[in-house]
């Protein structure tokens, strides 16, 4: 369904009482109201997942481990604390976690998929127009909706309360005229205690929210990546405040009309509409690592098999027709990577059986 329906109608229908008064009533809410934005974080993700099924880790330093325990996707706010960066390989982390009583554990994707699509779904209960824009985080629009709960801050902490309820997870939410502002806002959330969780741009003074953009460093800008926050600083551009108060012109002149964009979101002005429905993807990748060298051909193809499996799932795919696929491999010797071979075979969903004739080994 697109937005266009949608925007103005009340989210539950408006039946019994139809006197001239509640009619009024009514019709002043299709006032067109400016759009506002709220962004959905939930906090240390795969960590919280892990926490809401074993409550013993609450409290404790907590790493999940990327595919074969390689190196660390997710820290507990105690890890961060320790100064463990995202990414972090785990063998140069093992005597920090022998000091510190570090918990590490190896990643449940499937877990964290199922999580996700929980958190979603209350999301929608709250507005219908969302947009999932990562595995943990969702875009709304929520100016049709807000009233309902007694404004933005108060249908934030709502969410918060109902998100934690049904699924223990820990979430933080932000709300802003445009998607940029709701993603500072939640960062703002995420960051300061005063916020209890929820902060609503909206809600402040312009001299507040000018002292808290003064605050944050311009690299903390939704789409603004390390190379141009060095390339702003030395234009003098520091902080979101900065940024927010850069001249346009100035803006597109030197880095385009991508970043003059991101200004424009910052002065309050929303150029970026929630994406209902996700671009179709050109690729789909599935890889899985051994934890040893393999040589044999059989135990390859098998793994092999499996991930083919996965990848048809997840791309949806149910068709009896023949669908190619690419393999490759990569061999991982003492920090050396070389890629290997390439073959390219059809396989059959639901066994994802090879062809002989394509296959480059036999079942
Ligand atoms: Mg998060």
């Amino acid at each position: 369904m697109g937005r266009g329906g949608r925007r103005g109608a009340p989210l539950f229908g408006v039946t019994g009482d139809l006197s001239k008064q509640s009619i009024m009533a009514t019709s002043s809410h299709k006032q067109p109201r400016p759009p506002l934005f709220g962004l959905v974080d939930v906090n240390n993700f795969y960590v919280s997942c892990e926490r809401a099924f074993n409550p013993r880790l609450a409290n404790v330093p907590v790493v999940v481990l990327s595919n074969n325990d390689g190196c660390a996707v997710a820290r507990s706010h105690e890890v961060k604390a320790l100064g463990v960066k995202m990414g972090a390989p785990w063998f140069q982390m093992k005597e920090l976690a022998r000091q510190h009583g570090i918990v590490a554990l190896s990643s449940n994707y499937t877990l964290y998929g199922d999580m996700s699509n929980r958190v979603v779904s209350i999301l929608r209960e709250f507005s219908p127009d969302t947009e999932v824009y990562s595995i943990d985080e969702s875009f709304l629009r929520v100016e049709t909706v807000d009233h309902l709960y007694g404004g933005a801050t108060a249908m934030g902490q709502a969410m918060r309360r109902r998100i934690r309820q049904w699924t223990s997870l820990p979430v933080c939410a932000g709300f802003g005229e445009s998607k940029t502002l709701a993603k500072l806002a939640n960062h703002l959330a995420k960051k300061n205690l005063v916020f209890d969780g929820v902060c609503d741009l909206t809600a402040l003074t312009d001299a507040q929210r000018q002292q808290w953009m003064a605050k944050i460093e311009v690299g903390e800008v939704w789409g603004v990546g390390r190379k141009i926050a060095a390339r702003l600083q030395t234009m003098g551009i520091q902080s979101v405040l900065d940024l927010a108060t850069a001249d346009l012109k100035l803006i597109r002149r030197q880095f385009g009309v991508v970043l003059e964009r991101t200004v424009s979101e910052l002065q309050g002005t929303s150029c970026l509409e929630l994406d209902d429905l996700a671009d179709p993807k050109k690729q789909i990748m599935a890889s899985r690592s051994f934890g040893s060298m393999v040589e044999d051909l059989a135990e390859l193809g098998e793994a092999v098999h499996g991930t083919s499996a996965a990848q048809q799932k997840s791309c949806g795919i149910r068709a009896r027709w023949p669908v190619p696929c690419t393999c490759s491999s990569r061999r991982t010797d003492s920090g050396k990577q070389t890629r290997n071979t390439t073959p390219v075979w059809w396989c059959r969903w639901p066994m994802c059986r090879m062809t002989r004739a394509h296959s480059p080994w036999r079942h």
